[in-house]
């Protein structure tokens, strides 16, 4: 006899993260390529010696902290071990077995691997030709088994964003009991347009299903941490912490984060490197022949159709790592200058190849 595990997990796909390979540059995860600030070095170090106890499970420093920022009460905020453990937690107090989980796609992975673990049903809405949230058809695909839906905003892997009208308008077609979780992982990246500019904050207290989830593992630094936020009505929160595993946001978590709150202004300077890099990269792979949309986030995407495996593979020849998703395209983390410059040096390799790109 073998034990008995849940027969239909084994056929839910697993999660694949960026590859690490020693002597290459990794630009397949998203990450920051500088190490923490030294403040907070210096206050995991001091968290370091008090790791004989357990960390505080209500997490009340961090907790208020992060709705001081914001202007909000603690008790519309929830910390989490990563933002995707609230992502799945989510789906957790919303959804039980046959329950609708509403995503565009491509999108984040962990959406319908999530939704399959908690045995509810993966819905998912192709992107617009521009790689976009559609919406609209987002709107129509609501049924009254839909109990979540996730808009991820930059969108992970495409780096597009959606119009704020759009946005508003899709918000008041969603029923007020439908969650609707809006991911803004990459938010410290977004320089919207006058017509992509929203308020996160105010269009949750305006729209009580709305959940903002935030993270510290991409423009704050702290992926190796895994530390993330809700901020909710105080219902969702209330259901959150019910199902929050106890003390799996830990000591050097909440201490790290916590002082990156405190160097906000230095961190978020950082972004601007990014972001001029960012400008750089696209413009430069555009005028190679790439179709490559507009980006707010970290990295950027490629259209590459069928050539998207090989051009990875042929990438990890040159030494960069990045994240293809066969048969579809590539995402390239923006890193530093020198790490962008090896990727656009392959990259233009690529496109000398006879007809490489041309036919897309
Ligand atoms: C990286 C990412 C997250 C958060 O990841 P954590 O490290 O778990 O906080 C959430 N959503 C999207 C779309 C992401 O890309």
């Amino acid at each position: 006899m073998t034990p008995r595990i849940r027969p239909d997990l084994a056929s839910v796909p697993a999660y694949v993260p960026g590859k690490t390979f020693p002597g290459s540059v990794k630009l397949a995860s998203n990450e920051v390529t500088f190490g923490p600030l030294p403040s907070v070095a210096r206050a995991i170090a001091d968290a370091a010696t008090s790791l004989n106890r357990y960390p505080d499970n209500g997490m009340v420093e961090l907790t208020e902290t992060i709705a001081k920022k914001l202007g909000v009460p603690p008790d519309a905020i929830q910390t989490g071990c990563g933002s995707v453990s609230l992502c799945q937690n989510l789906i957790t107090i919303t959804c039980t077995p046959g329950d609708e989980v509403l995503f565009a796609w491509r999108s984040f992975e962990t959406y319908p691997l999530a939704t399959r673990v908690a045995g509810a049903t993966p819905v998912q809405v192709p992107l617009t030709g521009d790689r976009v949230h559609d919406l609209t058809a987002m709107a129509d695909a609501i049924t009254d088994r839909t109990r979540l839906i996730f808009v991820c905003n930059p969108n992970n892997p495409t780096g597009t964003v959606v119009e704020a009208q759009a946005l508003v308008d899709f918000l008041e077609k969603v029923p007020p009991e439908v969650v609707v979780a809006l991911d803004e992982a990459y938010v410290e990246y977004v320089r919207p347009s006058q017509t992509q500019a929203y308020d996160a904050i105010e269009l949750q207290r305006r729209f009580s299903n709305v959940v903002v989830l935030r993270t510290f593992s991409k423009a704050y630094g702290l992926a190796g941490l895994r530390v993330g936020y809700a901020v909710a009505d105080a219902a969702v929160i209330d259901g959150l912490r019910r199902v929050h595993v106890p003390f799996s946001v830990n000591s050097l978590a909440q201490a790290a984060a916590t002082a990156c709150l405190h160097a906000d202004d230095e961190l978020l300077a950082r972004t601007e490197a990014v972001v001029a890099e960012r400008a750089r990269v696209a413009g430069r792979l555009r005028e190679l022949g790439y179709v490559v949309p507009e980006s707010q986030a970290n990295f950027v995407w490629l259209d590459l159709g069928d050539d998207a495996a090989p051009f990875a593979a042929a990438a990890l020849d040159a030494r960069v790592v990045i994240r293809p998703f066969a048969g579809d395209g590539v995402r390239v983390t923006i890193g530093d200058t020198v790490e962008n410059d090896q990727f656009l040096t392959f990259a233009g390799t690529w496109a000398g190849r006879d007809g490489a790109v041309a036919h897309h």
